[in-house]
């Protein structure tokens, strides 16, 4: 499609202003520009540039967009609406907290709601990112050790399944990163464990249900194992839709959590935010967290700690408070749902997960045969050497028939699974549409027997159908010569 500079044709215009009434002023010739390369175009082609530019770009809004570990959810227009409200949107963060209130007892809603999901007795909401909430709750991890004069915990253990924020985050805050094995069923391999936990061991960061979808079962014999040694368990709460409502990162032993609200709690993400990772910690831990956060007095007023009670706290992790919409969001979200919608979510979830996985399992094998949390990892290993048709070719090719792919390569465990696509359906998609995804695969995958030569260079109907990723990443090219 062209630019709208492209457009562009001189003397067309969207309004007509009426000829100058006033005395002109004149400004001085230093201050004027000589030239001011602005397209000129009609109302009508502004509009059809812009709407064809958004129909090039897919999103939940337009189709079924299982990225596995994303949780590419449908999120409801009312909390866009909420987070709109004049009364939100037009606040400044410096506003006296008197003038103020009502967006305080938002925030220590939300807090205190996401403490009783979570299990915790404490929670910052000032991260604006999963990322960011991991690199929090590691400081808070370090700063507990200090404090006890244990400075001897460097290590950081983090299974081969997990996400690639976890350990980038552990080497961010300082930490040195080990890695722990998975066992057959998947798991974590609690024999590596005990040989790799010991008195330099900081924490364990585990996502559970893990990015492979499975619930960790040991999970309270790996809580034993680690605190037994004086570690502490970090959890990677990004997608809590399987287990939201239903079980508590905080029974299960662990001390620090991070949630994404961006993912888990309706805010639309891709493309770079705004997001939100709050971070949540058992008792031992709350002195360290960010500040301020807010706290009410006897007389039911808000406020900000800050100053006396903060000393222990690791300092702000963000400019003011974070980021407000977003919170407004997954209020709106909790609140609309209540407690049983929230489990009610989370058990369509895993339903919507294990229907797909037990409709394609014959002809696309899973990693394992035990039912499914939220998403599931099919392995196109075989198909690949039997076809020439990988992971990356399929997934092209349902962007052909107006699905996003799925998440591709990840987990990669070299030798155990390499060709790895994540499906993440979300309990947001109905039977109709799961059912047309699994027809497409099906489908796929006859085609990868019959015609593999097709695959190979979808998707076909789309305006760029493969660039060269690593050249895209390495030489971008963000200046249009026109
Ligand atoms: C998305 C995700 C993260 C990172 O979240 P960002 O907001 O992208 O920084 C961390 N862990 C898991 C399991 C995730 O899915």
């Amino acid at each position: 499609m062209k630019l709208i500079f492209e457009r562009s044709r001189s003397g067309l215009r969207c309004a007509t202003i009426r000829p100058l009434e006033a005395p002109v002023f004149t400004l001085e010739q230093k201050y004027l520009r000589s030239e001011l390369a602005l397209p000129e175009v009609a109302e009508v082609d502004l509009v059809r540039h812009y709407t064809e530019l958004s129909h090039n770009a897919f999103g939940v809004d337009s189709g079924f967009y299982p990225l596995g570990s994303c949780t590419m959810k449908y999120n409801p227009k009312l909390n866009e609406e909420v987070a709109a409200f004049d009364g939100f949107t037009h606040t400044h963060p410096l506003q006296e907290k008197e003038t103020v209130q009502g967006n305080l007892h938002l925030m220590n809603d939300l807090a205190s709601s996401l403490m009783e999901l979570t299990g915790m007795d404490g929670m910052t909401l000032q991260p604006c990112a999963g990322a960011h909430g991991e690199f929090t709750g590691l400081l808070l991890i370090a700063a507990y050790h200090e404090s006890r004069r244990d400075s001897k915990r460097t290590k950081i253990l983090v299974p081969d399944t997990a996400h690639g924020t976890n350990p980038a985050s552990a080497a961010m805050a300082g930490f040195e990163v080990v890695n722990i094995k998975s066992n057959e069923e998947k798991g974590v391999d609690l024999d590596d464990l005990r040989s790799k936990v010991g008195k330099d061991t900081a924490a364990l960061m585990l996502t559970n249900p893990s990015t492979l979808g499975l619930f960790e079962k040991n999970i309270e014999e790996i809580s034993k194992i680690v605190h037994d040694a004086g570690g502490l368990l970090y959890y990677d709460g990004a997608n809590l839709n399987a287990i939201m409502g239903i079980v508590r990162p905080g029974d299960m032993g662990f001390d620090v959590v991070h949630l994404n609200l961006h993912k888990t709690f309706s805010t639309p993400h891709g493309g770079g935010g705004p997001g939100s990772g709050p971070v949540g910690c058992k008792a031992p831990l709350v002195k360290f967290l960010p500040f301020p956060s807010v706290v009410v007095d006897k007389k039911g007023r808000y406020e900000f700690t800050h100053g006396k009670e903060n000393k222990d706290s690791i300092g702000k992790v963000s400019a003011f408070y974070g980021n407000f919409g977003v919170m407004v969001k997954a209020l709106a979200y909790i609140k609309t749902l209540g407690s049983d919608g929230i489990k009610e979510s989370a058990e369509h979830a895993v339903l919507n997960a294990n229907y797909m996985k037990a409709k394609l399992q014959d002809i696309y094998p899973t990693e394992s045969h035990r039912y499914c949390m939220h998403e599931f990892v099919i392995d196109l290993q075989k198909l690949k050497s039997e076809t020439g048709v990988s992971a990356k070719d399929v997934a092209k090719a349902m962007i052909d028939r107006g699905m996003h792919p799925p998440t591709m390569y990840f987990p990669h465990i070299p030798g155990v699974i390499d060709e790895a696509l994540m499906i993440e359906p979300t309990e947001t998609e109905n039977k109709e549409t799961l059912d047309k995804a699994i027809e497409v695969l099906r489908e796929l995958y006859e085609t990868a027997h019959t015609d593999p030569k097709y695959l190979l260079d979808t998707p076909h109907n789309t305006p760029i159908g493969r660039p060269d990723e690593v050249a895209a990443a390495r030489n971008p090219i963000v200046k249009y010569d026109l």
